[in-house]
């Protein structure tokens, strides 16, 4: 119809353009019309969703907003997107199983692939861990990551390395490696010997750079050696299991730090944790008492199997409320638990051998200095944030950056390594081309308006504007993600971005 009417516009009446936008775009380029010339009215979000009940007044405002969109469409202008040459070389960040996951997935696509990794060994958390509900052999498992990393031929790996600086946009980025002496297992920044600083040019980034386990100052935990977290617990379960077999009683404590004052959030794997570790209790030792103290069991989709199978097996489980957590204290030497069951309303008092605190995970120490190198945003909790939970759960908002593992939020092993391979997918769709287009929806600076306040400079969420030569703004297009900061900012109203200039935006306003 492009073709047949010879269109020089065209306006879609429908949904988001979150969801479609792209697919009108590329089917204007192919019709030979520039796909900037392209408007959404966003009937649906904007109209039919949130006036269901009320369909005259809405057919009226859906009017209006076509109206609307017709008015802005008459002054778009064709844009020029820009070619790039793109650097098919990836970057990882952090070699947990995520991490590994990704660059393995990369390089065996024929990427080649830096994995840059903090401290002295691959694995991460992983290494800690001996069994997930669904896996028994995490060690070989991970052993295996471990060794086809070490022999890749298209890996280049980087031991006790720190990125710390990475400059460019998406598919021309470089980035200054900073590596530390090997006697020098998990180094700490500042005041510590550097052995080099290497440069590397790669088109992605991808940040696995993972989690932390909690360490918790209440239950006794650090005072008294029968109170243990999971992840320790587990080490006891492999490798000391006579201590578990001469065990009576088995006390957890779930949501250790989790779902709290200060950490809202759920820490999604140790109910499943606990059901594991507690059926392994069961098998080593089918007489021993075990008793978890919960708030809510969270064995989320098939694992809630898991949890009936531990009722089975005649594990407890008894709830608490978060305003009344159960109370631990030693009575010559023994860890003596009272809590109070919401059932009996009355309060229970266990004498266990062990005490296993289910305790949060927490995000990577020292994330804010990475997230400051990249600048990259994280949410409120101190993991990185997505740049939509749904149509870009893998993407950073700047572009040519995505993310995975614990580095991300609280998810299990097995959640780690999909989204690790789906994050290397996403980057994979950068890196198979040897030229992008960059540019269009990009900010431009006025010469004439610009004074050089910098403001732009200081807002702009992806540090994408510079001084010039001649000590005016200037944004690179190929960094630019045209979010328009920087042009509602300006004092001067020097900055236009391309596609939503000020005159398209005041038609849009004046035919409403
Ligand atoms: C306490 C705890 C208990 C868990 N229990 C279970 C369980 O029972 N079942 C289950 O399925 N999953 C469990 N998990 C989750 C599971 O361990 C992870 O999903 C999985 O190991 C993937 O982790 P990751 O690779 O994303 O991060 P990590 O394993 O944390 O790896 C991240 C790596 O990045 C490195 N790094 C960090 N910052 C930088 C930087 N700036 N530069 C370079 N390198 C960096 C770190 O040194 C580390 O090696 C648990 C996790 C924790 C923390
Ligand atoms: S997974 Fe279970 S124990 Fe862990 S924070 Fe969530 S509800 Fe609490
Ligand atoms: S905010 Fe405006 S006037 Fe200030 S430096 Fe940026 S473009 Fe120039
Ligand atoms: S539009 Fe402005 S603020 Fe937004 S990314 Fe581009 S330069 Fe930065």
């Amino acid at each position: 119809m492009i073709r047949e009417y010879r269109l020089n516009r065209v306006i879609v009446a429908s949904c988001s353009p979150r969801t479609h936008e792209g697919l009108f775009q590329d089917t204007l380029s192919k019709s030979g019309l520039n796909k900037y010339l392209f408007e959404m009215a966003n009937i649906r979000d904007q109209c039919s969703w949130v006036h269901q009940n009320e369909p005259v007044p809405a057919t009226e405002k859906a009017k209006e907003l076509v109206r609307m969109a017709v008015a802005r469409t008459g002054l778009l202008e064709p844009l020029v997107d820009l070619p790039l040459e793109v650097t098919q070389k990836a970057m990882v960040i952090g070699g947990g199983a995520a991490g590994m996951t990704a660059a393995l997935n990369l390089a065996d696509q024929g990427f080649e692939t830096f994995l840059i990794e903090q401290s002295g060994h691959l694995g991460g958390q992983a290494l800690r861990l001996h069994q997930t509900l669904e896996e028994p052999g995490v060690q070989e498992y991970v052993n295996r990551l471990i060794d086809r990393v070490l022999h890749h031929p298209r890996i280049r790996l980087f031991l006790r390395s720190r990125v710390i600086e990475t400059k460019g946009s998406v598919g021309q980025f470089t980035s200054r490696i900073e590596q530390s002496p090997p006697s020098l297992t998990l180094p700490l920044r500042g005041g510590r010997e550097v052995v080099g600083v290497v440069s590397v040019d790669h088109g992605v980034v991808i940040v696995a750079s993972g989690g932390s386990e909690h360490r918790p100052d209440e239950y006794c935990f650090g005072s008294n050696p029968q109170v243990q977290t999971q992840l320790d617990f587990q080490e006891i379960l492999f490798q000391e299991p006579e201590k578990i077999r001469a065990a009576e009683r088995i006390v957890m404590i779930q949501c250790v730090g989790s779902r709290e004052e200060g950490h809202p959030y759920c820490s999604r794997v140790c109910c499943s944790t606990a059901v594991a570790n507690a059926l392994k209790v069961k098998r080593l030792n089918p007489k021993a008492e075990v008793i978890i103290l919960y708030r809510d069991i969270r064995t989320y989709g098939r694992k809630e199997i898991y949890y009936k199978q531990a009722r089975e097996a005649g594990v407890r489980f008894i709830r608490f409320d978060s305003e009344a957590k159960p109370l631990v204290r030693e009575e010559q030497g023994r860890l003596v638990v009272t809590v109070l069951d919401q059932n009996l309303k009355a309060p229970l008092i266990l004498r266990p051998d062990f005490l296993v605190l289910s305790a949060a995970i927490r995000p990577a120490p020292e994330v804010k200095i990475l997230a400051g190198t990249l600048k990259l945003p994280l949410d409120a909790d101190g993991f990185f944030l997505e740049a939509h939970i749904k149509l870009r759960p893998l993407d950073f908002a700047a572009a040519g950056m995505f993310l995975c593992g614990l580095g991300h939020g609280p998810k299990s092993l097995e959640e780690s390594l999909v989204q690790a391979k789906g994050a290397a997918a996403r980057a994979a769709t950068i890196l198979s081309k040897n030229e992008i287009q960059v540019g269009g929806k990009t900010a431009v600076v006025d010469e004439e308006l610009c004074v050089a306040c910098l403001t732009c400079l200081r807002v702009c969420p992806f540090g994408v504007p510079t001084i010039n030569e001649r000590h005016f703004a200037w944004m690179n297009p190929a960094a630019c993600q045209g979010c328009g900061n920087c042009a509602s900012a300006c004092p001067q109203g020097a900055i236009q971005v391309g596609h939503s200039k000020d005159s398209q935006y005041l038609a849009l306003l004046e035919a409403c």
